[in-house]
């Protein structure tokens, strides 16, 4: 079959045209406009297989192996969180307090691909340290800090656990945590993706709670990224304050322990 063929089959399918192009542009290493211009060449048979994995509802993402974060491309893969746009807010967020303050040494806790520690690295020279209960995060997040050489110190471990010894450094903690209450039915697409990333208990709190239990934070600044409708009992739990995302949701906890 000719590729303009495909993508109408596929797109009669149900596969929007964009992602069908993306997806032929990709296996043929040509960017999409050559892949538009050329498009009475055949489809080799391999990028079927592709548009019916993209069909059945598996990531985008994690075909292409990467994303857009913040405005550069990290490395992802399968076993790892696909970020979200609402976490570009808290980004922002960070960088507006380490500018205020001047901060040099953060942790993101859960570092997933590591997009919030490499970002946080290249817009404002921090170093950073990070953790990740799972290997395989930590594996994407080391493969994205060498793309971009940011000064950062990796470590597998649950919370700051394997920083104990330069907590009282760490002057800012950073993380989008699980917060998915664990009945939750998820869609398919993302079913995919790794649970110990998402689900964190009956109310979706479990992590928040054995964090802010677990560790002192005097003199720090916590910002976590939060579930919409979980602002109330965090506001309660540490007596911080919740800021809402672009979709005016209740996403984000502060909890400034240097005022
Ligand atoms: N920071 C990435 C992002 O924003 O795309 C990933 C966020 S994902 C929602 C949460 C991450 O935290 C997962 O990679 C998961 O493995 C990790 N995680 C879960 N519990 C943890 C804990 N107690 N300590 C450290 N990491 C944890
Ligand atoms: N916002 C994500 C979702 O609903 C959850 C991310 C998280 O638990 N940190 O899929």
């Amino acid at each position: 079959m000719k590729i303009s063929e495909v993508i109408a089959v596929y797109k009669r399918k149900g596969l929007p045209e964009r992602e069908a192009l993306i997806l032929i542009a990709k296996y043929l290493r040509k960017s999409k406009e050559y892949i538009l211009a050329h498009d009475d060449m055949e489809c080799p048979d391999e990028v079927l297989k592709l548009l019916d994995k993209r069909l059945s509802g598996y990531p985008l993402q994690y075909i292409l192996g990467e994303v857009e974060f913040y405005g550069r491309t990290f490395y992802i893969s399968e076993g790892v969180l696909i970020p979200r746009w609402e976490t570009e807010g808290l980004v922002e967020l960070a960088i507006k307090y380490i500018k205020e303050y001047n901060l040099k040494n953060l942790i993101d806790i859960g570092l997933g691909s590591g997009i919030i520690a490499v970002t946080l690295a290249l817009e404002t020279g921090v170093f950073i340290y990070g953790t990740d209960v799972s290997k395989k995060a930590l594996e994407v997040a080391r493969k994205n800090a060498d793309r971009y050489g940011i000064k950062c110190d990796f470590r597998l471990g649950a919370f700051a656990d394997p920083f104990v010894e330069i907590w009282d450094n760490i002057e800012m903690v950073v993380s989008n945590p699980p917060y998915v209450r664990s009945d939750v039915k998820l869609q398919k697409e993302l079913s995919y993706e790794p649970p110990e990333a998402l689900f964190a208990g009956p109310e979706g709190l479990d992590f928040y709670k054995e964090f802010f239990k677990k560790y002192k934070i005097d003199g720090k600044i916590v910002l976590m990224e939060i579930g919409h409708d979980q602002g109330n009992a965090l506001r309660e739990l540490t007596g911080g304050k919740i800021i809402k995302d672009l979709a005016g949701k209740d996403r984000y906890l502060v909890v400034n322990r240097k005022e």
